[in-house]
Order: structure tokens, then C-alpha cells, then sequence
């Protein structure tokens, strides 16, 4: 696939392409250019030149568009699925959701875009103030493999709709499905320049974005040492990032959860997505009054994972997508296992024979009596291990959860509104979920607090986020 620059399909300068392999299969299901800052340089023209008539247009009229695209989108998505589980390793279920939920971003600001944006203020005899919300310009995206349709959504969506225009970086494990939709929103009526994608390595394309000088603003989804790069090329140019990084979302069990929806609960929020998800379920901390119980019915349900290919509609759960995420998390499990970092109940191993030598399929794995400073608890595992601490009481649980550098999200299981209360006002989170974890909607603000980023995707104020005030005072 070419990549999409001024609404055409375009070769790289640099003449050269990278594989896109099937991480299920190890099989080359495509290609895409290996761009260059050449490519950037093109794109953020076509992304300039469309500018001003996208801007001048009537938020109504760009939140149309967004409505038909989706609707072109939704029309395709049995297909966009499938190449989704293809390149990304999803079972086909997690794929469909993933396209539905990026055609519900679009739908939720394309509906913002009847209500009015901007503000006046009377200010007696010194005159009236009238505040308008224009569009930064070009903007940038960069988004991750683990969930890259529904992360180009909440980017492109917001953005569009303020009357930027956008030139955006896919991870290199992960480009196709993304290339393909941007195409569906060219033919839905998209003018061309007004979503640009260019392939590449997060060295030269990626840093090429950051680092033109008409970018206004950069919107990154990733690791936290990507992101602490970009926040370093994006302050020494004076631009406006939103960095979502990793996490490693705390989940509290207590004594008066309702056992069996908990571990279901632990179940999707950890294996959802091979575990490769920013606000999966990192940490779990169970009540010593129900954790043998808890633990011996979660076991179970792990063990019953059926783990495969995703193209197959009976996989609950697919590789993971690349070979750096297999053997880093083949690596950590060996460390676990060797320096007796914990016990490890089921899993633990890459899965072998058949059906999985060509593929990076791991185990779901449950480790427990995990020592505080093992990577499993300090660190973000990006891969289907759980580790479980038992936990005296709900003070002991909040402190642990607040150990980790991380503050994405967190989850508290229970029927009691004074936890609830307390978990909510002491965990370290931009969002705390009771009874439930991992549902992330457009309507609802998300990103994290300590080293999960900085700034919020979706809702409202992501809108904003990508406006800036300009005041007209009439001093009468
Ligand atoms: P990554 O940081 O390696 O790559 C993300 C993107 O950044 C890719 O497109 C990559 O090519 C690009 N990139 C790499 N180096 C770059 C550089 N120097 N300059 C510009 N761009 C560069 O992350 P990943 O491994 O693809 O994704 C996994 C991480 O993403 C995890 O830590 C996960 O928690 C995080 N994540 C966070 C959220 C969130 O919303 N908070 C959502 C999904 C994933």
C-alpha cells in the first residue's frame, strides 16, 4: 500500500518499503513506503495548502463530512476488521469493535459541531470581548500498534472537525488498515490535503513531523521514552503536545466484590488485546478474605483462554504483534522465573507446537506473591501477564497501587461507596472505573496523570485542544 499524501496514493522519495508481516502467521501480507523527512515535507504543504478553505468552512458542514465517512467506514468494516487482525494480531471480535468504536468517535464530534464554540463577555464601560476558537493549523499524530484504528480516531476526529488539517504517522507494525481508511475518508468527500499519512520509522518520519516548523501541535500515543523524545523536540520549538503514554493500571479487589463479575473483570482488562492494551489491567490487588477463592476461579478462567490466530472466530486471544514485544516479555519471564521474582501459576512461556511456531504467541500467564521491586509491579508489562499481590486491607492496596510511576487508570471492585469514595480520592489516575475496567468512550475525558502524559483525548475538551482563543475587544 502507498502511503496517502494530498489524497492520492504515493510512493516514498527514498524508493525504499518495509514488510508488513501477519504477527499469527509471520507471513508478508503487504508492504508500505519507508518514508522520509522529504515525505513530511510534501505532506505538511498539501496538509498547508488545505488549510485555509477547510478552516473557512462552517463546523457544520466539516462535522457532515465526518458523519458520511463514518458511515462509508461502518459499510466496510467486515473488511477493515479483518485486515485489522491481520496485521495487528486482534481476534476478528476485537477488530470489529475497534473500527465500530472509531466510527463512534467520529459520530460524537461530528454532533459537536451544531453546538457553538466561543464565548462574549460584557465588560461594563470599558466595552464588550468576543472570543472566538480558530484552528491551530497543521497538526501532528503519531500513534502505536496496539490499538491504531480507535487512536487515529480520537486524533483525527477532534482535530478535523476544529478545522485543522493533519498530517499523521502510523506505527510501522500496524500501517495498512489505517492507510485504508484514510482512503474511505478521502472518497467520503474529505478535500485532498486535508488528512495526510506518512509511513516511516519514528526516526526520520516521526521526528520530521515533530520537528517542522509548520506543525502546531503534535498529538502522540506511546512509549513514555518516545514520548519523553518528542516532549524534548516539541518544547525546544515552543509546540503544544498531548502525550498518552504507558500505564499500568491498579486493579483492587475487596472483600465485598461480586466475585464471579471480578474476575471476568480481570480476565478481559488483562488478556483483552493480548494484553497489549495502555489501561489493561496491570497490577491486581485481591483481599487476603477472598483471594485463595478469587485466584483458584481466575486460574481457571485463564487456563481456558483459547489462544490462536485471530482470523479464526473461536480465538479469544491472539499473538502478540511483534517480535520486540515477544522477546522483551519472553525475556521478563525468564528474569521472573530465574531470580524468583514471584509464582508463577499458570503460563509463564511462549506458546509452542503447532499452530504457533510462526507466530508471537505467548501464554496467558498469572504469576503470584510478587516481590515489590520485580519489573511485573515497577514496570508496564505490554503482554498477557498478571501479576496478583494480596493485600491486608484497602489502605495497603491504595499505597501499593500509588507505587508505580504510572497513573493511566484504575479500577476498585466492591459494593461499598466509602471505598469507592477513598479510591477515587487517593489512587493516582486520570480515570478510576468501580465495578468495571478498560472502557474508554468518546464522550468521556482520557489520559493519565504522573508519567502516563500530559493533556486529554476525547470529550469535549479535546475539541478545544486543538483551538486557540482569539479575542476581539470593542472598547465602545
Ligand atoms: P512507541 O513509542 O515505540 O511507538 C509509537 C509511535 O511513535 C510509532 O509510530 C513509532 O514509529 C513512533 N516513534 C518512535 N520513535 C519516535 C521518535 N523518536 N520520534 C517520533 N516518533 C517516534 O510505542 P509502541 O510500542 O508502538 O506502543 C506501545 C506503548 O504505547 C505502550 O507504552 C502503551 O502503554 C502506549 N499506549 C498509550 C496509550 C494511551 O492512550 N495512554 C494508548 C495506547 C498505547
Amino acid at each position: 500500500m502507498h502511503m496517502r499524501i494530498n489524497g492520492a496514493e504515493m510512493p516514498s522519495v527514498s524508493a525504499e518499503w518495509r514488510d508488513v508481516l501477519n504477527p499469527a502467521t509471520w507471513e508478508v501480507i503487504d508492504r508500505v513506503p519507508d518514508g522520509t523527512s522529504e515525505d513530511v515535507r510534501v505532506a505538511v504543504e498539501s496538509a498547508e495548502s488545505a488549510f485555509q478553505k477547510w478552516s473557512e468552512k462552517a463546523t457544520r458542514e466539516r462535522g457532515i463530512l465526518l458523519f458520511h465517512a463514518a458511515s462509508n467506514v461502518r459499510e466496510q468494516h467486515k473488511d477493515l476488521a479483518r485486515l485489522l487482525t491481520m496485521e495487528q494480531g486482534k481476534p476478528l471480535r476485537e477488530a470489529t469493535d475497534e473500527v465500530r468504536g472509531f466510527c463512534n468517535v467520529l459520530e460524537f464530534y461530528a454532533g459537536l459541531s451544531s453546538q457553538p464554540a466561543g464565548d462574549a463577555v460584557r465588560l461594563g464601560a470599558q466595552g464588550d470581548c468576543m472570543v472566538l476558537h480558530e484552528p491551530l493549523g497543521v497538526c501532528g499524530a503519531i500513534i502505536p500498534w496496539n490499538m491504531p484504528v480507535l487512536i487515529m480516531g480520537w486524533k483525527v476526529a477532534p482535530a478535523l472537525l476544529a478545522g485543522n488539517t493533519m498530517v499523521l504517522k502510523p506505527s510501522s507494525t500496524a500501517p495498512l488498515t489505517i492507510l485504508s481508511i484514510s482512503k474511505i475518508l478521502d472518497e467520503a468527500g474529505l478535500p485532498p490535503g486535508v488528512l495526510n499519512i506518512v509511513t516511516g520509522s519514528g526516526a526520520s518520519t516521526g521526528e520530521a513531523i515533530i520537528t517542522h516548523p509548520s506543525i502546531q501541535k503534535v498529538s502522540f500515543t506511546g512509549s513514555c521514552a518516545t514520548g519523553c523524545r518528542i516532549s524534548e523536540l516539541a518544547g525546544a520549538r515552543n509546540k503544544d503536545v498531548v502525550l498518552e503514554l504507558g500505564g499500568s493500571d491498579p486493579m483492587i479487589v475487596m472483600n465485598d466484590a461480586d466475585l464471579p463479575k471480578a474476575v471476568e473483570g480481570a480476565l478481559r482488562g488483562r488478556f483483552y488485546n493480548a494484553g497489549q492494551t495502555c489501561t489493561a489491567v496491570k497490577r491486581l490487588f485481591v483481599h487476603k478474605d477472598i483471594a485463595e477463592s478469587f485466584i483458584r476461579q481466575l486460574k481457571v478462567r485463564v487456563e481456558s483462554l483459547n489462544v490462536g490466530d485471530g482470523l479464526d472466530p473461536r480465538v479469544e486471544m491472539g499473538p502478540l504483534n511483534n517480535r520486540q514485544q515477544f522477546e522483551t516479555l519472553s525475556g521478563t519471564m525468564k528474569s521472573v522465573r530465574e531470580n524468583e521474582e514471584g509464582t508463577i501459576l499458570t503460563g509463564g512461556s511462549p506458546l509452542k507446537g503447532k499452530g504457533y511456531d510462526n507466530g508471537y504467541f505467548f501464554e496467558p500467564t498469572l504469576v503470584r506473591d510478587v516481590i515489590a521491586d520485580s519489573p511485573l509491579l515497577t514496570g508496564e508489562i505490554f503482554g498477557p501477564v498478571l501479576p496478583v499481590v494480596v493485600v491486608p486491607d484497602l489502605a495497603t492496596a491504595i499505597r501499593q497501587a500509588n507505587l508505580s510511576p504510572y497513573g493511566l487508570g484504575a479500577s476498585v471492585w466492591t459494593s461499598d461507596l466509602a471505598t469507592v469514595k477513598r479510591v477515587y480520592h487517593e489512587v493516582h489516575a486520570g480515570i478510576i472505573w468501580v465495578n468495571r475496567h478498560l472502557t474508554v468512550l468518546p464522550e468521556i475525558p482520557f489520559g493519565g496523570t504522573k508519567e502516563s502524559g500530559i493533556g486529554r483525548e476525547n470529550g469535549y475538551r479535546a475539541l478545544e485542544g486543538y483551538t486557540r482563543t482569539k479575542t476581539l475587544f470593542l472598547g465602545w
